[in-house]
């Protein structure tokens, strides 16, 4: 990243941490700083008007301290197990964890790193080893276990970002799954809209409207939609594309109710549908963006109390290696015992907790700076 450009008075401790990161990351399987430039725009502007480098979008994407801090003992690589859920071995471009439904892993390149990545254990190593696989080789992965797996009736296009690919691929990927199977369909997942919303062309949103493909944001903050961003889903919108939205609770970005009625609002005056919140997964480096379960749920309460039926329709979920789960699965939690206990089907999924003393909340007035 350009660290130069920045003309924030905290420049030097920004290099700092920067630096320590770069040597973490590379060290482990951990995405390097990745800021595109119109991000990289906010999150200055944001440090600028803190005067610090904690605010919510620089913690989206920029190392903070206690991130390089080592974990905390009880978190693992790949919590909801990606490679055990790849049929062709780790490395393979198909998860399926649900019968109903794959997820493709188009690309792994994204537009910009999110620190609180989830799957960047497997993305890193994905980027690190790469098989050599071709896009014609990933589709006829794809389209042959389709077919070995009648069950299936929804292909997900993640990544990485699947918007990353050129115009050309993502048709032609869209063509060769509606031509060669049954599915009917489509997702996209992206984080394109908030990163580099000039990728949402009209030859994009005919693609997405021709063919009927759901195109899923992952907008975490109110203050990552700003007119750009809204001119890019105005375009879909008037375009007819079904938008939705889904992102993850995070400390230090919108662990408080009013941050979560501020961008279900945003969401709403764009039409598009936020689906769900997750609870952030227990994976290596992650305790910084995580909360104790017992905030987690006075959260989702003071939410539930302070929002409309339209705003608070949505799910309130962890992901697990035995598929999601909501908050309504939840069947023990004592805090003392450190650990969530929920229910899917038969299986019980055990989450362990933060340490209630490491939860320190973001504050409001940090978390909603411009009032
Ligand atoms: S865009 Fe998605 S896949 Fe890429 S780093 Fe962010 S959360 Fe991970």
């Amino acid at each position: 990243m350009t660290s130069h450009e920045r003309t924030s008075p905290c420049q030097k401790q920004r290099q700092h941490l920067d630096k320590r990161y770069a040597d973490l990351s590379s060290s482990h399987l951990l995405l390097p700083i990745n800021l595109p430039p119109l991000y990289q725009k906010k999150a200055h502007e944001e440090a600028t008007a803190l005067g610090h480098w904690n605010g919510p979008l620089c913690r989206m994407v920029l190392p903070c301290e206690e991130k390089l801090e080592s974990t905390r003992g009880i978190e693992v690589a790949d919590f909801v197990d990606d490679r055990n859920n790849m049929p062709g071995g780790p490395g393979d471009c198909v998860i399926q964890k649900y019968q109903d439904r794959v997820l493709f892993l188009m690309t792994e390149k994204c537009f910009g790193h999110c620190m609180f990545c989830f799957r960047q254990d497997v993305l890193e190593e994905k980027h690190r080893k790469l098989r050599g696989d071709t896009l014609k080789d990933k589709i006829e992965r794809l389209i042959t276990h389709v077919a070995e797996n009648a069950s299936i009736q929804e292909v997900i296009i993640s990544g990485g970002d699947p918007l990353t690919c050129s115009m050309d691929h993502l048709e032609f990927i869209i063509n060769e799954i509606l031509s060669r199977t049954a599915i009917r369909n489509i997702r996209i997942h992206s984080r394109a809209l908030v990163y580099q919303p000039g990728v949402i062309t009209e030859e994009l949103a005919t693609i997405l409207k021709k063919n009927n493909i759901r195109l899923v944001h992952h907008i975490a903050h109110p203050y990552e939609i700003c007119d750009k961003v809204r001119v890019a889903a105005q375009l879909l919108e008037s375009t007819g594309v079904a938008q939705y939205n889904q992102f993850t609770l995070l400390r230090g970005i919108n662990d408080h109710h009013e941050v979560l009625l501020q961008l279900m609002d945003k969401l709403d005056s764009m039409n598009i549908r936020n689906l769900s919140v997750f609870f952030p997964d227990p994976v290596l480096f992650s305790s910084t963006f995580r909360l104790n379960f017992s905030r987690i749920f006075d959260i989702v309460s003071r939410f539930n109390w302070n929002s409309p039926s339209w705003a608070n329709a949505i799910r309130f979920c962890q992901d697990s290696v035995h598929g999601k789960v909501r908050v309504e699965d939840l069947v023990e939690y004592i805090p003392e015992k450190g650990y969530a206990l929920f229910k899917r089907e038969d299986k019980l999924i055990k989450v362990p907790d933060l340490p209630k003393k490491l939860d320190i909340p973001g504050e409001i007035s940090t978390l909603l700076w411009k009032g």
